[in-house]
């Protein structure tokens, strides 16, 4: 009897032991290590569940999407772990201020989503404008450093956008955020359905912001034109430069007269020095100028498919330029040759003004209409 109960009570210890390891275990897998925030494991599961709750009692909800404004300055400048230090800060301010009832997760790098279940739709914008302005007035600080910093953020609300799909409610979400970066940052933009939906596929664009036509004194530049000409934004915006200084010398004509909508394709000098080829378009928004820069290759990137598209990559990946058929005075490379060779155009005179990519592009109708 003695035994029976001495075993009993060790099954016992032993499935207490178990049942905090796995408590541990499910906490490690449901957390991100660093911020102690969910991670984006269950995230999908948690808005199915919002999803039901909204089609049985029209329970209304929103999802917020942040990401941090130019957050690889702060990796750039500081270092990483100051970066790190920022994430978590970051994930402090918001677990003060969102309600004990919301979710908070770090779904990558320097992004967060948070889900609101039960809201009001004018709540959560009160919310959302809050948390914006939190992290605008906190001051990042140390003994080494001291700066300030600010996030944008992407909203989703059912009143004003429901969808059943939890994917499309999240793309909403993103869209809503890209379109926060696109207006200038930090600030709060909300998902509209048709205008989501209306919205091409994305096409990444690095953006430049003037105040005047004259394309001097860069007021803003977004993480894509940097990525695309290798500066930094503080960098180009520090210096004070103009567009026109890194565009390719023999390039310059062509913005001599701007006259809007401007969309033409040209060369500017990269950071290292290396020239690449952008099409370039210039519009005017709320008084302030904008300029587009669209990478070439990103042009393309729905080529994908064919033994052509093989080649050619190939071809692309073997030289650092691209080819520009600027004007009638071309002069044809072995490359560019090459290129005319594999497309149908009648007369190389239709390649004036195009890349190598739009050459492409209108290769790969000819081949599918054929
Ligand atoms: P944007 O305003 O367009 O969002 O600019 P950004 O610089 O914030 O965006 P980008 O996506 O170019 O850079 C995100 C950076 O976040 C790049 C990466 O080095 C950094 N990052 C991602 N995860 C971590 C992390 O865990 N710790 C640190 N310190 N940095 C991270
Ligand atoms: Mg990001
Ligand atoms: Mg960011």
């Amino acid at each position: 009897m003695r035994l029976l109960s001495d075993l009993q009570h060790k099954v016992e210890i032993r499935t207490m032991y178990l049942e905090s390891a796995n408590k541990r275990l499910e906490m490690l897998a449901n957390h991100d290590p660093l911020t102690g925030l969910l991670n984006r494991l269950n995230l999908e599961k948690e808005l199915d569940a919002l999803i039901a709750h909204f089609e049985h009692n029209r329970a209304p909800f929103a999802v917020l999407l942040f990401d941090i404004d130019w957050f690889k300055d702060v990796n750039d400048t500081y270092g990483h772990d100051v970066g790190d230090t920022v994430l978590q800060n970051i994930a402090t301010l918001l677990k003060e201020n969102f309600r004990e009832s919301d979710k908070l997760y770090r779904t990558g790098g320097e992004e967060f989503v948070a889900l609101l279940s039960r809201i009001e739709f004018d709540d959560t914008l009160i919310l959302a404008h809050k948390i914006q302005k939190v992290i605008e007035r906190y001051l990042f600080s140390s003994k080494e450093y001291s700066f300030y910093k600010t996030i944008s953020v992407g909203v989703y609300h059912t009143d004003i956008a429901f969808d059943t799909n939890y994917k499309k409610i999240l793309k909403y979400a993103d869209m809503a955020l890209y379109r926060a970066k696109d207006n200038g940052r930090n600030r709060v933009e909300v998902a509209l359905k048709e205008q989501e939906s209306e919205t091409k596929s994305a096409q990444k664009f690095g953006q430049f912001v003037f105040r005047d036509l004259t394309l001097q004194n860069v007021i803003e530049m977004n993480a894509e034109a940097a990525a695309i000409l290798g500066y930094s934004p503080q960098e180009f915006l520090s210096q004070k430069r103009e567009f026109c200084s890194i565009i390719y010398s023999h390039d310059c004509d062509l913005i001599d007269a701007i006259e809007l909508p401007f969309s033409k394709t040209m060369r500017v000098i990269k950071a290292d020095g290396s020239i690449t080829i952008v099409r370039v378009t210039i519009e005017e928004k709320n008084e302030r100028i904008l300029l587009k820069l669209y990478d070439a290759k990103s042009l393309a990137s729905g080529v994908r498919d064919g033994l052509l598209v093989y080649n050619f990559n190939a071809m692309l990946e073997n030289t650092n330029d691209f080819i520009y058929f600027k004007d009638a005075n071309h002069v044809f490379t072995g490359a560019s040759k090459r290129l005319v060779d594999i497309t149908s155009v009648d007369s190389r005179r239709e390649l004036i003004g195009t890349i190598d990519y739009d050459v492409f592009r209108g290769l790969r109708r000819r081949v599918l209409q054929a």
